[in-house]
């Protein structure tokens, strides 16, 4: 990955649209330690604002979060969501779910009760349940042998129902119903849908991410659309060609491609540091 600032204010400006994809946690708003504290910082929420104003630019928030907790922590007008890491969205004020992830409603619904009898009433464990997904949190769990058996134990839960898969994280377990869309899917189908299969000859496609489930993102943008790591000086493996330092920096970057005109002309470092 090279830095952003080498080269990609360069290739943004050469189509007539700009489509921006940002992920919220770790991108836009720096870790916070519960989800729930998680917040848009106000240098965030402005230049969110400058963008949506900007000719020919569309913002997309893409996130695990859902689109109504997205719409809450995000409430900028004219900006689009995409929640569940892709299974749900919400575009021009329209909510659309994916098909597959509807079709598992009850499945997600039998496992969220049965985990909600696991672990409900234990402090240090959190079960989020996020309509057509879930989440066990075991960050809490002190006992190193005794979370391995938990998360061990869910697993083989979420295996007894054949619509759902699961996958462990860092100190998480994710469910999620099997063969719904990803980030990458949700990414294309958003640009699919505003500009045809040859998005790319309209539009340039940048998408900002942090996290393991935004390469899905990255690898889905190929060379069509150009990708950005937030890696906060991590030596990690991307498909993204470009990194941000840190949270600031990708705000430093939003903040140049506000400057940067629509139709073609590149004047973003002029407005850099204004
Ligand atoms: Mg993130």
């Amino acid at each position: 990955m090279k830095p952003w600032s080498a080269g990609l204010l360069e290739q943004v400006g050469t189509r007539r649209h700009l489509h921006l994809f940002l992920d919220f946690d770790g991108t836009l708003s720096p870790i916070a330690p519960t989800p729930d504290a998680a917040f848009l910082p106000d240098r965030a929420r402005a230049v969110l604002e400058r963008l949506v104003a900007r000719p020919h630019t569309t913002v997309v928030i893409v996130s695990g979060r859902t689109v109504e907790t997205l719409a809450r922590k995000v409430p900028v007008p004219g900006v689009s969501y995409v929640g569940n890491h892709g299974m749900e969205l919400i575009v021009d004020g329209e909510r659309e779910e994916d098909s597959v992830a509807t079709q598992a409603r009850p499945a997600i619904a039998r496992l969220g009760a049965a985990l909600a009898q696991l672990v409900g009433t234990r402090p240090d464990v959190v079960l989020e349940r996020k309509g057509i997904s879930l989440c066990v949190h075991t960050r809490l769990v002190q006992d190193e042998r005794a979370r391995e058996a938990l998360e061990a134990e869910v697993c083989a839960m979420a295996a007894a129902e054949t619509t759902l898969e699961s996958y462990r994280g860092k100190r998480i377990v994710e469910i999620r119903p099997r063969g719904a869309r990803h980030k990458g899917d949700a990414i294309l189908h958003v640009l699919r849908a505003a500009h045809g299969e040859d998005w790319d000859a309209d539009c340039n496609a940048l998408f900002v991410g942090d996290d393991v489930t935004d390469e899905d993102g990255f690898r889905a943008l190929g060379g069509r659309g150009i990708g950005v790591r937030v890696t906060d000086g991590a030596d990690v493996e991307s498909a993204a060609g470009y990194e941000a330092k840190s949270v600031d920096d990708a705000l430093g970057l939003l903040e140049a491609l506000a400057g940067v005109r629509g139709s073609g002309k590149r004047e973003a470092l002029e407005e850099r540091g204004t």
